[in-house]
């Protein structure tokens, strides 16, 4: 499967915001937006002010960028959420946010999508009982996501299980520390996303 090789941060100070896909360094003075918050390149500091289209698909590109979806992929979701009832953009959010990585990152199983990517595609999860080693894999209400049993005292869930007592995990999630388990109570409302993502921009570069 085709993946970004390059260095992530590049992505952030092209966005010029955090968009945390570093786990712990990126809540550090080693966050290269706190040292350097230009765009990359060359000609990063001269940039002129973005046009409409601009600021649409830099919003895009920012979503996009911070559940880690590829182009194709990324459209893939915004035409299943144009086909759902209710408010596309909000739908958009939902189907990234109930993505099997995402939601082992926020259950706090990892400290960064990257993270979580990396342990979902190495075959630690199960779901409902049966392993489930794609990222993508979309998670209903209802759904128990549980660590594979032999991976429980590897060096990542070990971590975990500290860090999981006191983390904070979004109401539409619960988290059982000591059964290293997690279930999906409900889907995400929209308030309960990340405000800092403006899907209605995503919705206006696609409808051009
Ligand atoms: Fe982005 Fe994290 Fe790198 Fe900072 S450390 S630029 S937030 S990926």
């Amino acid at each position: 499967m085709a993946r970004y090789t390059e260095s992530v941060c590049r992505l952030c100070r092209r966005e010029g915001t955090k968009l945390f896909l570093k786990g712990a360094r990126c809540y550090t003075k080693k966050c290269a937006v706190e040292r350097r918050a230009t765009p990359p390149g060359q000609h990063g500091v001269r940039r002129r002010k973005p046009s409409e289209f601009g600021v649409q698909l830099r919003e895009k590109q920012k979503v996009r960028r911070v559940y880690s979806v590829l182009e194709r992929q990324f459209r893939g979701y915004f035409e299943q959420a144009e086909s759902r009832p209710g408010v596309t953009g909000e739908n958009l959010l939902r189907l990234l946010e109930t993505r099997l990585d995402n939601v082992a990152f926020r259950m706090g199983f990892a400290s960064s999508r990257a993270q979580a990517r990396q342990l979902v595609n190495h075959g630690h999860f199960f779901v409902n009982g049966r392993a489930a080693d794609v990222a993508s894999y979309q998670l209903r209400p209802g759904d128990r996501i549980t660590v594979r049993e032999r991976s429980r005292s590897t060096a990542p869930f070990k971590t975990a299980s500290e860090t999981l007592r006191t983390a904070q995990v979004p109401e539409w999630l619960s988290v059982d520390p000591e059964k290293l388990a997690g279930s999906v109570v409900a889907l995400p409302r929209r308030e309960q996303m990340p405000a800092d993502l403006n899907e209605q921009l995503v919705v206006e570069y696609y409808s051009r």
